[in-house]
């Protein structure tokens, strides 16, 4: 059994994707070719924003956004300790000061009422300028913006939509990708939208900023590219990462659904002995993962393991406890909650070509570990 099966993905799309290929091949604009200006076009459509703009990985598309909305050195960005270490990573890359804040036990997300606590803590310390906010959609589910976007506005923050794992999820009908000032997303292989190496991309309504992004993802071009404005990256989707991701993209919405089926099973057959994840009302998860939580996780793990079947734990630390942010000098205890959780997730194979024999062995040998 594989934990996300790309080749059942590949088999089902192989003639479309390999024809999307071989007209890359055969026009030879290997980069920023017309196949990336047609991505973006349905990226935008899709996500429901005026704006998409690709980008060479999750990772840079963060940092563009946090480039184009101007924050650097002195600045304080409020993000999740529960998330992969990219979130916090380009706000240390960009010179401004990560500030973290607990999640929420029941979403994983980053907990709106904590978020006002730090964020008036910053404000009263006055060592750095409290100016965004990085919400991650975590394992799918997209965060509280309902809770986040008044909290910013009171505060005059900026928003950056963190939504690697939570494009194709939505609240009340809105897309994961059309959240805070600026969205951002990946397309490493094993995200619910992936490509065939890495890449990514950016959302927004605010056309300056877009505009500012095309120019930061090739050098801080101006009119024409050398004619240099601003110090930007090298951070473009590669022409044929874009054909790939138009026919997995035309499939999106059919995957979404298989995934939220998938979820269902485990949740049917798991619901009441195990902790299943919790999805508000009005929410759609993109299910990137099917994450549990049990205080024996790790022989979970070890029993599934014996009888061939792949789990992960997404995430065994939360960031404040990694080397890298020694530094920050948080003590254990910090985030209870973040804590709590890094101890107790388990994520099970996930991916939309799952057949319901294989969920049903995940599950029978769950109950087999008890
Ligand atoms: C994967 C991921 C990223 C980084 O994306 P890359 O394309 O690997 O650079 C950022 N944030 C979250 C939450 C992610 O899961």
């Amino acid at each position: 059994m594989q934990f996300i099966d790309l080749k059942a993905q590949y088999q089902v799309l192989q003639s479309k994707i390999n024809t999307r290929i071989q007209s890359v091949l055969d026009h030879g604009h290997y980069i920023m070719g017309p196949e990336v200006f047609e991505l973006e076009t349905k990226l935008a459509e899709f996500a429901g924003v005026e704006q998409a703009v690709s980008c060479a990985n999750g990772t840079d598309a963060l940092q563009l956004a946090l480039m184009a909305l101007d924050i650097g050195p002195g600045d304080a960005v409020f993000t999740t300790p529960f998330t992969f270490f990219a979130t916090a990573e380009v706000i240390s890359l960009v010179g401004a000061h990560p500030v973290f804040v607990d999640v929420d036990e029941r979403t994983f997300n980053i907990d709106p009422k904590q978020l006002e606590i730090e964020i008036q803590r910053v404000q009263a310390e006055g060592t750095y300028q409290a100016k965004a906010v990085i919400a991650v959609d975590l394992f799918g589910l997209p965060a509280d913006y309902p809770h986040i976007e008044p909290i910013c506005k009171r505060h005059d923050l900026r928003l950056i939509e963190d939504a690697a794992q939570g494009f194709g999820g939505e609240i009340n009908g809105r897309r994961a990708g059309s959240f805070g000032d600026i969205a951002t997303t990946s397309f490493f292989p094993a995200k619910p939208l992936g490509c065939y190496g890495d890449g990514g991309a950016l959302f927004t309504n605010n056309d300056e900023l877009a505009e500012k992004l095309k120019s930061l993802r090739v050098h801080g071009k101006g009119t024409d590219k050398y004619d240099n404005v601003r110090i930007g990256m090298n951070s473009r989707l590669d022409t044929i990462q874009a054909a790939i991701l138009l026919e997995k993209l035309a499939v999106f919405p059919d995957e979404l659904e298989s995934r939220q089926q998938v979820a269902d099973h485990y949740t049917e057959a798991l619901e009441g002995v195990f902790k299943t994840p919790k999805i508000p009302r009005g929410y759609r998860s993109a299910w990137a993962q099917y994450t549990l939580l049990s205080e024996q996780r790790d022989s979970l793990k070890a029993h599934l393991q014996s009888h061939q079947i792949p789990s992960m734990i997404y995430y065994p630390a939360p960031l404040h406890q990694l080397g890298a942010y020694e530094r920050l000098g948080y003590c254990v205890g910090a985030f209870p909650v973040a804590e709590q959780l890094s101890k107790q997730v388990i994520s099970l194979p996930m991916h939309p070509y799952m057949e319901s024999r294989s969920n049903q062995l995940v599950t029978q040998e769950l109950f087999k570990a008890l």
